[in-house]
């Protein structure tokens, strides 16, 4: 198991969650930092959670193929991941992010940070087996969480998603393209949006901790319960009332 920082030439910001960083990359660096910053302190409260040990990689597209992976196969360039083949695991994030992402707004890049943060504090323990759509749900609705807070135009950004592509997000099924994943991913992003208006953000503590306590593969049936248990009185008419959902 190699260390991130082995990748040549590669500078280090130190930090609660260390920046390594192509060089020619440091603007770009400071600003992750600070979103880090950010989310690291509203995850924690947001989670109930200690943060987790992780260092954040700043890959430039020449060196995508030597960033640290899974497996032997080069991952698709321009979509961020999190490993753990390294350790520290780490949150990988490409110079150039993949066209795929859809809207492109003040709050996109954020939002990506955030979400790959909250898998990262998610696999902290470990988390049973469950239909797409939940486990891709918290890290949606927890990024829209700290966007509010951070008082960024999630408004806005919401106004430009495609509300109808075709299927809901318990509807996607077999293979899925990279604009259907995109699509699928937004739908998740504004069901959390309203989740978090509707009810508040302590729902999202409830439901991490429940999933954390799963001990089984979560079956369809129980990843609805889980949710609308999280969410509380009236939280399961409510989620059987968006269209998303
Ligand atoms: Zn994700």
């Amino acid at each position: 198991m190699r260390s991130p920082a082995t990748l040549p030439d590669y500078e280090r910001v130190d930090g609660e969650i260390p920046v390594i960083h192509s060089r020619g990359m440091g603007d770009r660096a400071a600003e992750v930092r600070r979103l880090l910053q950010t989310g690291v302190g509203a995850l924690s409260a947001l989670l109930a959670s200690e943060p987790p040990v992780l260092e954040v990689m700043l890959v430039s597209d020449e060196d995508w193929n030597e960033a640290p992976r899974e497996n032997a196969r080069v991952y698709p360039s321009g979509l961020p991941y999190f490993t753990r083949s390294v350790r520290p695991p780490a949150l990988v994030l490409p110079a150039t992010l993949s066209p795929a992402f859809y809207p492109r707004t003040e709050a996109t890049y954020p939002l990506i940070v955030w979400h790959e943060l909250a898998h990262a504090f998610l696999l902290q323990r470990e988390v049973v087996r469950t239909p797409a759509w939940l486990r891709e749900f918290v890290p949606q609705a927890v990024s829209a969480a700290v966007a509010r807070q951070a008082s960024l135009p999630l408004e806005e950004h919401l106004g430009e998603i495609d509300r109808e592509p075709g299927f809901t997000v318990r509807g996607l099924r077999g293979h899925v393209d990279a604009d259907e994943q995109m699509a699928f991913q937004n739908l998740l992003l504004a069901l959390g949006a309203a989740a978090v208006e509707e009810f508040g953000d302590g729902f999202l503590k409830r439901l991490v901790h429940a999933l954390w306590k799963e001990t089984d593969v979560v079956n369809e049936e129980r990843a609805e319960e889980l949710l609308a248990g999280a969410l509380g009185p009236g939280g399961q008419a409510w989620l059987l009332s968006r269209p998303e959902f």
